[in-house]
């Protein structure tokens, strides 16, 4: 059904449209407005702003959206997991304040930010000097400081030459500072993010070992017992190979298929606005199931600014 929608006349032309961007509100490093900016000058017309389990920069981004005349899809990045695998939900234009969801996000925050002293006090036994002060430093204006802050705190010091080098030497998933935290069960925030009136999209489904969690029977369990709606297939984390088998699995169930940059500011190398994009009828569909869950929801979604 999704994908069999009339596309209207807006977007007939040829729109570029970019659904997945952090600003410095979580792990970016760009502050909202220029994050804009960059996106306009990179010759998009549509932007979401999806940083980690945070709305904060909503309202900065639309203002300055209307200021470029440039879209904008206020989106938020919600962190989940299976065990201890880390799986990424992308929820679009769902209500940050209907009261589950803000609990859950604020749950999230918490435990990721809790943990920071924990991966100090490691990166301190393995000879590193350095304080949660460092690490506090580098996450000005985020309620939500994260491993992106202490590789910086790390490049500030001089102990590592970048993000990448700081993961994969001591803060990823099996390395010597790395912490676990509290994060969501998929079908849980799925649900949750319905319930908000919005879209739950799997971001980069197969990224960085997210593949053994999410094969294609479990994908299908999360659309048919908990209303999956999307997946970012296009995305650098996904190779050609993955890209084609993934495309199959959303046509298998009738899934959206978005295609974004995760545009980290200078956080994130081989990740340029627009270095993926979102074909306009998916788009489109996205619109409508967003409409659709507002329209079933007791919560108040907020809307896309499309100039
Ligand atoms: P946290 O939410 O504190 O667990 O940090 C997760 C974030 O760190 C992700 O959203 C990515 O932006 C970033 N990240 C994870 N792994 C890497 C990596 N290998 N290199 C650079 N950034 C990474
Ligand atoms: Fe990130
Ligand atoms: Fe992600
Ligand atoms: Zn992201």
């Amino acid at each position: 059904m999704l994908n069999r929608l009339v596309v209207p006349r807006r977007y007939d032309r040829d729109v570029r449209i970019d659904l997945h961007t952090h600003s410095n509100r979580s792990d970016g490093t760009d502050p909202v407005p220029d994050l804009v900016a960059h996106a306009r000058a990179a010759g998009l017309d549509v932007l979401a702003l999806t940083d980690h389990d945070t709305a904060d920069g909503w309202a900065e981004g639309r203002t300055a959206a209307e200021a470029e005349a440039i879209g904008f899809v206020p989106g938020i990045e919600i962190s989940c997991k299976v065990g201890t695998t880390s799986i990424h939900l992308l929820a679009y234009l769902a209500d940050p304040s209907y009261e589950p969801l803000a609990a859950e996000l604020a749950h999230v925050r918490e435990g990721r930010t809790g943990r920071v002293p924990g991966m100090v006090e490691r990166l301190n036994r393995l000879g590193i000097r350095i304080t949660v002060e460092d690490v506090l430093a580098q996450a000005t204006g985020t309620p939500s400081v994260g491993r992106p802050h202490v590789a910086d705190a790390l490049v500030a010091l001089g102990a590592v030459a970048d993000r990448k080098e700081a993961f994969d030497r001591f803060l990823a998933e099996g390395r010597p500072a790395h912490v676990q935290r509290y994060a969501i069960e998929p079908g849980r925030a799925i649900e949750l993010v319905r319930a908000a009136g919005g879209v739950p999209v799997v971001a980069h489904p197969w990224g960085r070992g997210s593949r053994a969690v999410l094969t294609a029977d479990e994908i299908g369990r999360l659309v048919a017992e908990h209303g999956l709606a999307g997946l970012e297939v296009d995305h650098q984390d996904h190779d050609a190979a993955d890209r084609a088998a993934l495309r199959e699995i959303a046509a298998a169930h009738d899934l959206i298929v978005t295609g974004s940059s995760d545009h980290h500011g200078v956080g994130k190398t081989d990740h340029d606005l627009g270095c993926n994009t979102t074909a306009p009828d998916q788009f489109e569909a996205l619109l409508a199931v967003a409409k659709l869950n507002a329209a079933s929801s007791s919560a108040v979604p907020p809307e896309a600014y499309l100039p």
